[in-house]
């Protein structure tokens, strides 16, 4: 039988959280096998995530973790981060893995699903047999359109990325770009992301402490085909919508 993907998705309250949710929930009812862990940066579950959740069919565990406020710096939405973005989140689902499962009994795969990204169903079925850590080619991040790992044309193993911003860390890879054996990982008790790490660097703190470049397992035709997209949604014009909550009219649920 299929080993079950654990898609980890941190998200949090705006006007498009509840778009782009729908979009990635109807992108998961798709996956077999698929568990969905959705930690919502909050204090509280929120009533939008709980019934997105139970009407959606997906199986899925529900949890929250609010970023500190001295976390985040005043300024414009998607700019004002000074620790990064969906970390503690993450540790969160990571941590609830840790609490649930069993390196013994349970087969699956890690994957770091962020809300704004485009999904092809291709790429579930490429991680789905990940031994260790498998990478594949990311769209529309780093500057580029494609950022992907290079490979030895001889041994079919990753060299290096073909990354131009930022290319000397470790990983120099997007949070959408892998996927981590389950039991792997529960193996390894001290891989989680940090709050330290430069600007770039979550991906290879955690990377870092389960695998090496040479042991990566390249996926989707040896990194030539691109199954996922690092879209990211405009901000909405809502100039008009004070006037109408001042008419009563506010129409949003
Ligand atoms: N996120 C969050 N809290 C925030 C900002 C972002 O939980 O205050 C989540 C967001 O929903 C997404 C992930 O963290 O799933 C990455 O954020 P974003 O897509 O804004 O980052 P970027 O695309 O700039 O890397
Ligand atoms: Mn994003």
């Amino acid at each position: 039988h299929l080993p079950i993907i654990y898609a980890i998705t941190p998200t949090y309250a705006r006007a498009v959280q509840k778009a782009e949710l729908t979009r990635l929930s109807h992108t998961m009812m798709l996956v077999p096998n698929l568990h969905w862990v959705i930690v919502e940066d909050a204090e509280s579950p929120s009533t939008l995530v709980s019934n997105l959740l139970k009407n959606s069919g997906i199986t899925y565990t529900h949890l929250t973790a609010a970023t500190p406020q001295e976390w985040k710096l005043p300024g414009k939405q998607g700019e004002q981060w000074k620790k990064p973005r969906g970390v503690l989140q993450r540790n969160t689902a990571l941590q609830w893995l840790r609490n649930n499962l069993n390196a013994d009994q349970d087969q699956g795969i890690i994957y770091f699903a962020d809300d704004d990204n485009s999904y092809s169903l291709e790429l579930f079925e490429e991680m789905r047999d990940t031994q260790v850590v498998s990478v594949w080619p990311v769209g529309l991040v780093g500057g580029i359109m494609v950022e992907k790992p290079l490979l030895n044309p001889k041994t079919g193993r990753v060299t290096g990325w073909n990354s131009v911003w930022s290319p000397n860390r470790p990983f120099p890879v997007d949070m959408a770009g892998f996927a981590i054996n389950l039991g792997h990982f529960l193996r390894h008790p001290e891989a989680k992301f940090s709050f330290e790490a430069p600007r770039g660097h979550q991906e290879s703190v955690i990377l870092g402490h389960l695998t090496t470049r040479a042991q990566l397992e390249p996926k989707a035709d040896n990194c030539t085909k691109v199954y996922v997209w690092h879209t990211r949604t405009e901000i909405p014009n809502l100039k008009y919508e004070e006037k109408l909550i001042k008419r009563g009219e506010r129409t949003d649920e």
